[in-house]
């Protein structure tokens, strides 16, 4: 079994979400557009025969305007020496330029093996797509360099090849498709473990995890998991208070979320040792 995290860097417009999407095969397991309280966001997993590989976000490189995005930029910096690999996706069809070279010069100083996904070439002649294979190799020392496109389908096997060889081995890191498959559950989740986190303000972070089990037209139910009997006293606050809070919070998102007007209803329970891998866990960002 291999597994890892790979960075899914570019400048905008180049087509990472599209190609996270194809690369998951519709089976993306998390998408949380929160960014504060994990590390790292997590963009897609993809499943596989042998390997499992989480595609994370590689945001900061916007230069820093302020205190606040400079000191996440640090912090985004120091979190990455934990990716197995970053995959560099250019837009074939855009003249490769400033925008890339500024997003290939902090890709390639990470010291970790760059694959190069060439984007879009559904819409290219072949003689173009030489011509920008050419100026993208330039770009620095790769690992490999794939024409693809996202849209079409075109190249993204060999492409997932390369980026599966680049894994090391390793435990499945998700529950298998089963789960994942389920991509709105999912977001109801993570949604409420913000929320939960946001609410207990960090007492219990490590300890809290959130299932969901009934995604209901009218009503959504979901199980907060912590470890000890202590910190359900924590999350369920007096009177009910604190888990009272977590879905007034979360409520809205989610309706959002789903689109339409939902009963909440959430429970605490306690699930000892739901943490199985520390490192992964702490890698996570979780
Ligand atoms: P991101 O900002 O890097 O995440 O880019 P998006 O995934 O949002 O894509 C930006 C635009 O490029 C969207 O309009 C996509 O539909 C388009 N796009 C993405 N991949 C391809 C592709 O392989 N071929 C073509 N023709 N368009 C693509």
């Amino acid at each position: 079994m291999r597994s890892g995290f790979v960075a899914v860097a570019g400048r905008p417009n180049v087509g990472k979400s599209t190609l996270v999407n194809a690369l998951c095969g519709g089976k993306v397991a998390i998408v949380s557009d929160k960014p504060q309280t994990t590390r790292r966001r997590i963009r897609g997993i993809v499943h596989g025969d042998g390997y499992q590989l989480v595609l994370v976000d590689l945001p900061g490189f916007q230069r820093p305007r302020d205190p606040l995005t400079e000191h996440m930029q640090r912090t985004v910096d120091e979190s990455l020496g934990d990716v197995d690999a970053v995959l560099f996706v250019l837009d074939g069809r855009d003249r490769i330029g400033a925008g890339d070279r500024f997003v290939a010069q902090r890709v390639f100083g990470l010291g970790v093996p760059v694959v190069i996904a060439l984007n879009k070439v559904d819409r290219m002649k072949p003689a173009e797509i030489a011509a920008q294979i050419e100026v993208a190799s330039k770009l620095d020392d790769f690992d490999a360099l794939h024409p693809v496109s996202a849209r079409t389908g075109d190249g993204l096997g060999p492409l997932l090849g390369d980026l599966v060889e680049l894994l090391p081995e390793g435990p499945a890191y998700f529950p298998p498709e089963q789960r994942s498959d389920l991509p709105l559950e999912a977001q109801v989740a993570e949604l409420v473990r913000e929320k939960a986190l946001e609410v207990t303000r960090e007492e219990v972070p490590h300890a809290v995890s959130v299932e969901v089990e009934e995604l209901g037209e009218k009503v959504v139910r979901a199980v907060v998991y912590v470890e000890t009997a202590s910190q359900k006293q924590i999350v369920v606050g007096k009177g009910g208070r604190v888990i009272k809070e977590i879905g007034v919070r979360a409520r809205p998102e989610v309706e959002q979320l789903l689109a339409r007007t939902i009963f909440l209803e959430l429970q605490v329970k306690v699930k000892e040792r739901w943490r199985r891998d520390e490192r992964m866990l702490e890698r996570l960002g979780l």
